[in-house]
């Protein structure tokens, strides 16, 4: 073949003083955007991968290098022999690529650790409805948690223990085929055996060739005080099991909270409404009222408005990351008689007269105003 080469730089793309770090750079550029696996079929992109690898191979090794640099092309070729007729002479591309995702796997080298390193089991996600009044105190909870364990016949390899396996017919056991791609050897995890080197030939009767069995795990989940709704707990290493000795992922209670009929959670404060009458609003009073904590008295002040509220300290939520609690808030509603018996319309009558009428228009915005002001 006698084709005039490229000059080695010129198809890289960089100067004739750039240093090992620039040639990788380049190099890995180049390989990237023309490579193989990226490029099928495409035989101008094959060709430029290739001269890619030849200028690579030459420039980075510096006994080569100096002496392209001094006799061009006829320098190296007396140096290299003939070095380019198969996979002996390509640049190692493994540890220029192995932090491309999916590129590691076409080059031999990381392929037989890769197909059995370790690999850490799936986190399980496991939705818990518990009562309001379970997320105020607390509480300690069995749950049946479904997840997969390994089988015990077949020791997750799912196949009859004896005779269950066979060696792989399309890689012959080595986990690997290989093929040749223009002066390329190419390596590949063996699809029909996933790099195992070996296939099923009778599935476990256990678990059906699986490897693993659906198994229900009961758990016990402590949930303290003060959990809200989609608050998750972490259960290390209760979720499912890794691969080749991989660590087990971890199990996450995520929790629903059931609304109360009465008590409303806004952060760490609880939020009630108490209806009172207009004689209790005008004059005060006294209104039991069950929280959490038992009965608590409430003083409802003299002259109290609709909208008005009262706070209760530390009788809220108990803060989960932290100490103390929030409080309670006791939102009062002022409820207007709509039916009234013959004594009270005639209290309501005397009421009238003494009262000063209120007939003049509001302010507009009154009613923020007073909110503002109990608030
Ligand atoms: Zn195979
Ligand atoms: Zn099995």
């Amino acid at each position: 073949m006698n084709v005039t080469k490229r000059d080695y730089y010129e198809i890289l793309g960089v100067g004739r003083d750039c240093d090992d770090q620039g040639l990788k750079g380049a190099y890995r550029k180049l390989a990237l955007q023309y490579h193989p696996d990226r490029n099928p079929g495409n035989h101008a992109a094959e060709e430029k991968f290739k001269e890619a690898a030849e200028a690579y191979s030459v420039l980075s090794d510096s006994q080569k290098r100096a002496a392209y640099d001094r006799f061009g092309h006829q320098g190296v070729a007396n140096v290299a022999g003939n070095g380019f007729d198969g996979a002996a002479g390509f640049p190692d591309l493994s540890d220029i690529l192995s932090d491309v995702f999916g590129f590691g796997d076409v080059f031999g080298g990381g392929s037989r650790q890769r197909r059995n390193r370790a690999q850490r089991g799936d986190d399980v996600r496991y939705d818990l409805e518990i009562g309001f009044e379970d997320s105020m105190r607390g509480l300690s909870i069995d749950i049946q948690v479904p997840r997969l364990e390994e089988c015990g016949r077949c020791h997750g390899k799912g196949a009859e223990p004896e005779d269950g396996l066979t060696t792989c017919p399309t890689c012959r056991g080595r986990g690997e085929v290989i093929y040749q791609q223009a002066f390329l050897s190419v390596r590949r995890t063996c699809s029909q055996c996933g790099g195992r080197g070996q296939i099923i030939r009778r599935p476990c009767k256990e678990c059906k060739g699986e490897g693993y069995l659906k198994r229900e795990r009961k758990l016990k989940v402590n949930i303290p005080a003060g959990v809200d709704e989609g608050t998750q707990l972490r259960l290390s290493g209760e979720g499912q099991p890794g691969v080749n000795g991989g660590s087990t992922g971890d199990l996450y209670v995520v929790l629903k909270v059931k609304p109360h009929p009465i008590f409303e959670r806004h952060e760490d404060d609880l939020h009630c409404t108490v209806p009172i009458n207009p004689a209790q609003a005008a004059l005060g009073a006294t209104v039991d009222l069950l929280t959490f904590d038992g009965l608590q008295t409430l003083k409802i002040p003299e002259g109290s408005q609709p909208g008005g509220r009262l706070r209760l300290k530390n009788l809220g939520v108990p803060r989960v990351n932290g100490s103390g609690r929030g409080d309670l808030y006791v939102h009062l509603e002022v409820r207007i008689p709509s039916k009234l018996t013959r004594e009270q319309r005639r209290l309501f009558e005397e009421l009238r007269e003494v009262l000063p009428a209120e007939n003049e228009p509001s302010e507009k915005g009154i009613f923020d105003k007073v909110k503002d002001y109990f608030m």
